[in-house]
């Protein structure tokens, strides 16, 4: 740095407040013309009393008061405005969160829906099929019965056929297919199993929800599922009676989706009021 430059430092403040005499100020102007170190320096300069001149005169303070006011006002709002943009957007992210459980647990139990439909629709065709088996008068051909037995032989354990006074202990006998304490097969006119053949001495499914009866006029139709095939008759029944509702599978999200909304009404809302009253403070 040359001596020419501290002089030139030392007159730098009150150039830039034109109080100088304009001799200083064109030797000034020579010197930072040919000297960078020195015109950075005044430039530096100017920037610092520039943003000196924005700290407010005790005057001013006073006279912002009102202004800042609502400017405080806005920033609160503008705040809230936050605090309601954030709230929106995890509101929104847990309620897809939430419906992505949801679907994820509503595929099996659709599928948990199908299969009791499918179970329950089966149950009425081997009944029908039974039916149509059996004679309109006398004992049922053991042959025709033997024959829908082994479409269902998955299934099935037996089936038998009873004539509708022998049961008459049972007050209600059913029109359709229904679940029900087994009737004890002593009393049947003809029992079908596998093989067409009953090896083993028959004792009624103690389940009576493997059990199923359906009577006609005449006759009465009872069939044993297969112990193998009872987990599945088990899952329909539950599913039939005791598995939730659509809504009961999607109230979580339903919920949240509910709140998302809201908090996107109040949110939008209180954009729409607070625009208006910015460019009045501004
Ligand atoms: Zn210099």
């Amino acid at each position: 740095m040359k001596n020419e430059c501290y002089i030139v430092r030392d007159l730098m403040p009150s150039y830039i407040d034109q109080l100088c005499s304009d001799e200083s100020r064109r030797f000034i102007e020579q010197h930072v013309k040919g000297c960078a170190s020195c015109s950075h320096v005044l430039q530096q300069m100017r920037a610092e009393l520039n943003d000196g001149e924005k700290v407010e005169l005790p005057s001013r303070i006073e006279q912002k008061k009102p202004f800042e006011k609502i400017s405080n006002l806005l920033k609160a709002q503008g705040n809230f405005s936050q605090f309601l943009k954030a709230s929106f957007w995890l509101s929104l992210l847990i309620t897809i969160i939430l419906l992505a459980f949801s679907f994820n647990n509503f595929i099996p139990w659709q599928e948990n829906q199908q299969e009791a439909e499918r179970v329950e629709q089966q149950r009425q065709e081997m009944m029908d099929k039974a039916f149509a088996a059996l004679p309109v008068e006398g004992l049922p051909d053991k042959t025709a019965l033997q024959t829908v037995f082994d479409q269902y032989e998955e299934q099935l354990q037996h089936i038998a056929v009873f004539a509708k006074e022998d049961v008459r202990e049972i007050s209600s006998l059913p029109a359709e297919p229904s679940a029900m304490f087994p009737i004890d097969y002593e009393k049947a006119l003809l029992v079908v199993g596998e093989n067409g053949e009953i090896t083993e001495p028959i004792v009624p499914n103690e389940y009576d929800i493997g059990t199923i009866v359906m009577a006609s006029e005449e006759k009465l139709v009872q069939f044993e599922y297969k112990n193998a095939y009872l987990k599945t008759v088990e899952n329909a029944h539950q599913t039939k009676y005791y598995s939730l509702k659509v809504w009961e599978l999607f109230s979580l999200p339903l919920a949240f989706g509910l709140t998302t909304l809201f908090i996107f009404a109040i949110w939008s809302y209180q954009k729409r009021i607070m625009k208006p009253l910015r460019p009045q403070v501004g």
